[in-house]
């Protein structure tokens, strides 16, 4: 009888978090307006920055080229062979950042430190660069353009970005604070700390992590079309896609914007779609949204990451438990004797469980509930136990958890659609794809390169290619069946759109991607 009752009880938990389909086309409608609002002005809730990026790779980029990636704990380096067949060869390091740095006085400290890590790299994995490097700063002689090599630096920090290679801080997060960066332009910072050490590297390209997923995805990606959007579901969630460059009316408007190139008309907009329907008009709200949002340190910010991303979804899980426990007559985790225990004995939470403390469920749990498929649950039933201090659960508490995370996971995938569908129908994607009529039955010359593992086989010329990164969309087990099912649902999407639209993993963003706009950079100029 109890397992009944907590069976159906969960079953009414887990539909808090329905959201059918015409929540889901409400909200895509919503994210088409804010999407042309963004373009038009500053200050709206899609942020669409102009990332001075004008065209995507197609594959056939060659070179040799050099990215950093300053994230957070770690700063990484790598240099990039770009083959020009889809295919590059990627060597990198990774250093951690001293605290005393992240809160160094000066920007130079900081700076200089990222600068010695290049030519600490540039010796170990470029000596012949290198060699050449010491003997011109005897003889005083300058380098020569092709010996110098373009770097793009992924900076993920919040930036006012100014040109392709130019941007303004505009805050530190993530536990860096160095007041005098503030207002800086951190290529020209990072670009002094180099002359310095007279190293053969230009600083080409101001990256956005999610427009290096982009650009990743669309020079690995099978077939000659280009990616449209490059998105991450990580920690945080964020896209980038390819927008007509007169829809950027916030930039076309301003005749003294930094320097772009106008002949694909095309340009590259980072979305900043965390904070997407910031005013609520089409999220879901529930009471454990709420309460997350309250005790969160940016109340009223970041509504749709918070649905959706890495960073929260264990959290909303908590949260639903927790409100839960308190009901003494939800019967969750109260099992005194359940013959289906194990060992009969009494469930028991320790004190000192981390459900009891903020943040304390990892969203890889969520995926753990996906993807169990033993008997009895026996692996979700495990890592309560040895993770989160719940001992002797039964079956149908790991079932009504399954259940509760399950619904949340569909959530996030389902609001992953929203944003996913409002770019492919704003930018007009799916109708030129339907028109290219008999060129799709052309048979390509060249080898095509190995299609991605699980990825559909829509004719080449005539999908929609998303590229996305991210532990959640990697690993979270259904979330791309979730995404379509959503997709399906979506007026002006439906099936015979859902089946052009082709998503698959971009590794390496921050590394080739910011490779490939590096390339682009330079070739502007
Ligand atoms: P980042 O976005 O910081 O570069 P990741 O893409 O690895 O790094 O995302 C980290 C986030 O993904 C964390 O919030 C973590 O809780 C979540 N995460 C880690 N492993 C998994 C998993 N197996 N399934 C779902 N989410 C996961």
């Amino acid at each position: 009888h109890r397992s009944m009752a907590l069976a159906e009880q969960a079953k009414r938990v887990a539909a808090e978090f329905d959201f059918g389909p015409d929540a889901v086309n409400r909200a895509v409608k919503e994210f088409i307006r804010e999407m042309d609002e963004g373009l038009q002005k500053e200050g709206t809730e899609l942020s669409q920055i102009p990332t001075y990026v004008t065209a995507v790779p197609n594959g056939t980029e060659k070179g040799l080229y050099m990215a950093v990636d300053l994230g957070g704990t770690n700063f990484r380096v790598c240099s990039i062979q770009l083959h020009g067949n889809t295919t590059f060869s990627l060597t990198q390091s990774k250093v951690a950042i001293p605290r005393e740095l992240m809160v160094a006085k000066t920007s130079k400290e900081l700076f200089s430190f990222l600068a010695k890590q290049i030519e600490n790299f540039l010796k170990t994995h470029h000596e012949d660069h290198y060699a050449g490097h010491i003997r011109r700063r005897q003889t005083g002689e300058t380098f020569k353009d092709e010996e110098i090599f373009n770097l793009g630096f992924t900076f993920s920090f919040p930036v006012n970005q100014i040109g392709i290679n130019k941007g303004l801080l505009m805050r530190w997060t993530k536990g860096f604070d160095i007041a005098e960066t503030v207002g800086q332009d951190v290529c020209a910072l990072l670009q002094k700390e180099i002359d310095e050490l007279h190293l053969p590297v230009r600083v080409a390209a101001l990256v956005n992590d999610t427009v290096g997923t982009l650009m990743a995805r669309s020079y690995t990606s099978p077939g000659k079309t280009g990616t449209l959007l490059g998105a991450i579901f990580g920690t945080g969630t964020n896209g980038a896609y390819v927008e007509k460059l007169d829809k950027v009316t916030k930039l076309t408007s301003k005749a003294n914007e930094g320097a772009y190139d106008q002949s694909t008309g095309e340009m590259i907009v980072n979305t900043e779609w965390g904070s997407f329907d910031n005013s609520l008009r089409t999220l879901p709200v529930t009471p454990y949204d709420k309460e997350l949002d309250e005790k969160s340190v940016n109340p009223g910010i970041q509504m749709f990451e918070k649905r959706v991303s890495g960073m929260f979804l264990g959290e909303i899980l908590r949260l639903t438990i927790l409100s839960l426990l308190k009901d003494p007559t939800f019967p969750l985790f109260r099992d005194e004797n359940s013959a289906t225990n194990d060992i009969h004995s009494t469930t028991q939470i320790h004190d000192d469980s981390p459900l009891y403390k903020q943040w304390g469920l990892d969203t890889s749990f969520l995926s753990i509930c996906a993807g169990d498929h033993s008997p009895g649950h026996r692996v979700v039933r495990q890592t309560l136990d040895k993770d989160y201090g719940v001992s002797a659960v039964s079956t149908e508490d790991a079932e009504a958890v399954r259940a509760i995370a399950a619904a949340i996971g569909r959530r996030a995938a389902r609001l992953s659609a929203v944003a996913i569908a409002a770019i492919v129908l704003n930018t007009g994607r799916l109708d030129a794809s339907t028109s290219t009529g008999t060129a799709t039955t052309e048979k390509k010359e060249g080898i095509d390169p190995p299609r991605g593992e699980g990825e559909s086989s829509a004719d080449d010329d005539d999908v929609i290619d998303i590229g996305v990164d991210g532990s959640l969309v990697e690993f979270y087990p259904n979330f791309e069946d979730y995404i379509r099912e959503a997709l399906r649902e979506i007026e002006g999407i439906g099936e015979k759109g859902e089946k052009k639209i082709r998503i698959g993993i971009a590794k390496d963003g921050s590394g080739v991607g910011a490779a490939l706009i590096a390339l682009v950079a330079g070739r502007v100029g």
